[in-house]
Protein backbone atom coordinates (compact mmCIF):
# COMPACT_ATOMS: atom_id res chain seq x y z
CA UNK A 1 0.00 0.00 0.00
CA UNK A 2 1.16 3.48 -1.10
CA UNK A 3 0.79 4.95 2.29
CA UNK A 4 2.62 2.27 4.30
CA UNK A 5 5.48 2.63 1.98
CA UNK A 6 5.64 6.41 2.00
CA UNK A 7 5.71 5.85 5.88
CA UNK A 8 8.29 3.94 5.77
CA UNK A 9 10.63 5.76 3.43
CA UNK A 10 9.67 9.17 5.43
CA UNK A 11 11.09 7.49 8.92
CA UNK A 12 14.24 5.86 6.72
CA UNK A 13 15.27 9.72 5.51
CA UNK A 14 14.49 10.96 8.54
CA UNK A 15 16.62 8.46 10.65
CA UNK A 16 19.27 9.12 7.77
CA UNK A 17 19.37 13.16 8.25
CA UNK A 18 19.55 13.11 11.93
CA UNK A 19 22.57 10.09 11.42
CA UNK A 20 24.02 12.93 9.34
CA UNK A 21 23.68 16.08 11.49
CA UNK A 22 25.59 16.66 14.28
CA UNK A 23 22.81 14.60 16.48
CA UNK A 24 22.49 17.82 19.22
CA UNK A 25 18.95 17.71 19.71
CA UNK A 26 16.78 14.67 20.06
CA UNK A 27 16.08 12.27 16.99
CA UNK A 28 13.42 14.52 15.29
CA UNK A 29 9.83 13.16 16.15
CA UNK A 30 7.70 12.79 12.83
CA UNK A 31 3.68 14.57 12.34
CA UNK A 32 1.96 12.54 10.01
CA UNK A 33 -0.07 15.83 9.15
CA UNK A 34 -3.70 13.83 8.26
CA UNK A 35 -5.76 17.67 7.36
CA UNK A 36 -8.44 16.97 4.43
CA UNK A 37 -7.42 13.19 4.45
CA UNK A 38 -10.40 10.71 6.03
CA UNK A 39 -9.84 8.38 9.32
CA UNK A 40 -9.66 5.37 7.20
CA UNK A 41 -5.87 6.96 6.21
CA UNK A 42 -5.32 7.36 9.81
CA UNK A 43 -5.92 4.74 11.21
CA UNK A 44 -3.90 2.71 8.72
CA UNK A 45 -0.96 4.76 9.43
CA UNK A 46 -1.71 4.52 13.20
CA UNK A 47 -2.02 -0.14 12.69
CA UNK A 48 1.85 0.69 11.17
CA UNK A 49 3.10 2.10 14.17
CA UNK A 50 2.40 6.03 13.48
CA UNK A 51 1.14 8.01 16.93
CA UNK A 52 1.78 11.96 16.23
CA UNK A 53 -0.77 13.30 13.93
CA UNK A 54 -1.56 17.22 12.99
CA UNK A 55 -4.29 18.38 11.77
CA UNK A 56 -5.03 22.49 10.87
CA UNK A 57 -7.99 22.75 12.10
CA UNK A 58 -9.74 22.51 15.37
CA UNK A 59 -13.23 21.16 14.28
CA UNK A 60 -11.88 18.39 11.69
CA UNK A 61 -9.77 17.39 14.16
CA UNK A 62 -12.22 16.95 16.79
CA UNK A 63 -14.24 15.14 14.04
CA UNK A 64 -11.54 12.59 12.90
CA UNK A 65 -10.07 12.25 16.16
CA UNK A 66 -12.46 12.58 19.17
CA UNK A 67 -14.24 9.00 17.76
CA UNK A 68 -10.59 7.37 17.83
CA UNK A 69 -9.65 8.70 21.42
CA UNK A 70 -13.12 7.53 22.33
CA UNK A 71 -12.11 3.90 20.85
CA UNK A 72 -9.27 3.80 23.35
CA UNK A 73 -6.72 5.05 20.79
CA UNK A 74 -3.62 6.09 21.67
CA UNK A 75 -1.92 9.15 19.99
CA UNK A 76 -0.50 12.73 20.13
CA UNK A 77 -2.24 15.16 18.46
CA UNK A 78 -0.88 18.58 17.16
CA UNK A 79 -2.90 21.75 16.36
CA UNK A 80 -0.43 23.64 13.45
CA UNK A 81 -3.09 25.79 11.73
CA UNK A 82 -3.83 28.83 13.34
CA UNK A 83 -6.06 29.24 16.57
CA UNK A 84 -9.11 31.82 16.61
CA UNK A 85 -9.24 33.02 20.64
CA UNK A 86 -12.92 31.68 20.74
CA UNK A 87 -11.74 27.89 19.96
CA UNK A 88 -9.16 28.00 22.73
CA UNK A 89 -10.51 26.12 25.18
CA UNK A 90 -11.31 23.32 22.66
CA UNK A 91 -7.84 23.50 21.46
CA UNK A 92 -6.70 22.57 24.95
CA UNK A 93 -9.04 19.95 25.34
CA UNK A 94 -7.89 17.88 22.56
CA UNK A 95 -4.43 18.75 21.38
CA UNK A 96 -1.05 18.01 23.49
CA UNK A 97 0.83 19.94 21.11
CA UNK A 98 -0.38 23.20 19.76
CA UNK A 99 2.25 24.73 17.72
CA UNK A 100 0.86 28.32 17.02
CA UNK A 101 0.51 30.78 19.92
CA UNK A 102 1.36 34.07 18.17
CA UNK A 103 -0.39 37.24 19.96
CA UNK A 104 -1.06 38.04 23.11
CA UNK A 105 -5.00 37.61 23.30
CA UNK A 106 -4.64 34.04 22.32
CA UNK A 107 -1.69 33.38 24.75
CA UNK A 108 -4.21 34.80 27.54
CA UNK A 109 -6.73 32.43 26.47
CA UNK A 110 -4.71 29.07 26.23
CA UNK A 111 -3.47 29.83 30.23
CA UNK A 112 -7.22 30.50 31.02
CA UNK A 113 -8.66 27.22 29.10
CA UNK A 114 -5.29 25.50 30.85
CA UNK A 115 -6.15 27.04 34.80
CA UNK A 116 -9.70 25.72 34.53
CA UNK A 117 -8.93 22.15 32.66
CA UNK A 118 -5.95 21.42 34.83
CA UNK A 119 -4.90 20.23 30.95
CA UNK A 120 -1.15 21.16 29.93
CA UNK A 121 -0.63 20.68 26.30
CA UNK A 122 3.06 21.96 25.26
CA UNK A 123 2.92 25.19 23.29
CA UNK A 124 4.87 26.36 20.45
CA UNK A 125 5.14 29.87 19.44
CA UNK A 126 4.97 30.69 15.26
CA UNK A 127 7.70 32.68 14.29
CA UNK A 128 6.90 34.61 10.57
CA UNK A 129 10.65 34.15 9.44
CA UNK A 130 9.69 35.71 6.09
CA UNK A 131 7.81 38.28 7.21
CA UNK A 132 5.05 37.63 4.96
CA UNK A 133 2.02 39.81 5.05
CA UNK A 134 -0.76 37.18 4.80
CA UNK A 135 0.71 34.68 6.92
CA UNK A 136 0.47 33.86 10.67
CA UNK A 137 2.96 34.18 13.43
CA UNK A 138 5.14 36.43 15.37
CA UNK A 139 6.90 39.21 13.19
CA UNK A 140 10.94 37.86 13.85
CA UNK A 141 11.88 41.21 15.66
CA UNK A 142 8.80 40.61 17.52
CA UNK A 143 9.37 36.69 18.69
CA UNK A 144 11.87 37.31 21.65
CA UNK A 145 9.86 39.71 23.35
CA UNK A 146 6.32 37.71 23.20
CA UNK A 147 8.30 34.20 24.05
CA UNK A 148 9.12 36.89 27.75
CA UNK A 149 5.50 37.79 27.46
CA UNK A 150 4.01 34.45 27.35
CA UNK A 151 6.45 33.17 30.67
CA UNK A 152 5.44 36.70 32.18
CA UNK A 153 1.95 35.51 32.58
CA UNK A 154 2.78 31.89 33.50
CA UNK A 155 2.53 30.15 30.53
CA UNK A 156 5.83 27.83 29.78
CA UNK A 157 6.74 27.69 25.88
CA UNK A 158 8.56 24.74 24.74
CA UNK A 159 9.77 26.00 21.84
CA UNK A 160 9.31 27.71 18.05
CA UNK A 161 7.78 26.86 14.83
CA UNK A 162 8.05 28.62 11.26
CA UNK A 163 7.12 28.06 7.88
CA UNK A 164 9.42 29.82 5.61
CA UNK A 165 8.17 31.13 2.20
CA UNK A 166 7.46 28.82 -0.88
CA UNK A 167 9.86 28.84 -3.59
CA UNK A 168 13.30 30.27 -1.54
CA UNK A 169 16.07 28.44 0.22
CA UNK A 170 14.20 27.82 3.53
CA UNK A 171 17.75 26.44 5.26
CA UNK A 172 18.23 30.57 6.45
CA UNK A 173 15.09 30.24 7.61
CA UNK A 174 15.31 27.12 9.98
CA UNK A 175 19.02 28.65 11.31
CA UNK A 176 17.59 31.52 12.26
CA UNK A 177 14.73 29.64 14.32
CA UNK A 178 17.25 27.69 15.72
CA UNK A 179 19.68 30.16 16.70
CA UNK A 180 16.80 32.19 18.30
CA UNK A 181 15.61 28.91 20.32
CA UNK A 182 19.20 28.28 21.57
CA UNK A 183 19.09 31.79 22.75
CA UNK A 184 16.13 31.30 24.35
CA UNK A 185 16.75 28.33 25.94
CA UNK A 186 13.67 26.45 24.25
CA UNK A 187 13.94 22.84 23.65
CA UNK A 188 11.32 22.33 20.67
CA UNK A 189 11.98 23.16 16.85
CA UNK A 190 8.97 22.47 14.92
CA UNK A 191 10.23 23.12 11.05
CA UNK A 192 10.48 21.00 8.27
CA UNK A 193 7.46 19.67 5.75
CA UNK A 194 7.41 17.22 3.07
CA UNK A 195 9.81 19.18 0.42
CA UNK A 196 12.51 20.59 2.77
CA UNK A 197 12.28 18.13 6.33
CA UNK A 198 15.78 16.15 5.78
CA UNK A 199 16.95 20.16 5.48
CA UNK A 200 15.12 20.97 8.88
CA UNK A 201 16.83 18.16 10.56
CA UNK A 202 20.61 19.62 10.12
CA UNK A 203 19.89 22.61 11.94
CA UNK A 204 18.01 20.49 14.85
CA UNK A 205 14.32 20.20 13.84
CA UNK A 206 12.25 17.92 16.98
CA UNK A 207 9.27 17.88 14.92
CA UNK A 208 8.92 17.66 11.35
CA UNK A 209 5.49 18.15 9.86
CA UNK A 210 5.07 15.76 6.91
CA UNK A 211 1.90 15.67 5.05
CA UNK A 212 1.80 15.00 1.01
CA UNK A 213 4.87 12.91 1.29
CA UNK A 214 2.98 10.14 3.29
CA UNK A 215 -0.88 10.44 2.77
CA UNK A 216 -0.11 11.85 -1.23
CA UNK A 217 -1.37 15.25 -2.54
CA UNK A 218 -3.84 17.06 -1.18
CA UNK A 219 -7.00 18.62 -3.16
C1 LIG B 1 -0.19 21.32 5.59
C2 LIG B 1 0.92 21.66 6.53
C3 LIG B 1 2.07 20.86 6.61
C4 LIG B 1 2.31 19.65 5.73
O1 LIG B 1 2.59 20.06 4.43
P1 LIG B 1 3.17 19.04 3.32
O2 LIG B 1 3.87 19.93 2.37
O3 LIG B 1 2.00 18.36 2.75
O4 LIG B 1 4.10 18.13 4.02
C5 LIG B 1 3.04 21.21 7.53
N1 LIG B 1 2.91 22.29 8.31
C6 LIG B 1 1.83 23.08 8.27
C7 LIG B 1 1.74 24.27 9.19
C8 LIG B 1 0.80 22.81 7.37
O5 LIG B 1 -0.28 23.61 7.32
Amino acid sequence: MTLINNLSITREYIAQAYQASNQKARKPTLIAVSKTKPVADIIAAWNYGQRDFGENKVQEAQKKFLPLRDQGLEFKLHLIGPLQTNKAADAVALFDVIHTVDRLKLALALHQAMQKQQRYPDLLVQVNTGNEPQKAGVLPNDATAFVQECLQIGLPIKGLMCIPPINVDPEPHFAWLASLACQLRLSELSMGMSKDYTQAIRYNATYVRIGSAIFGDRE
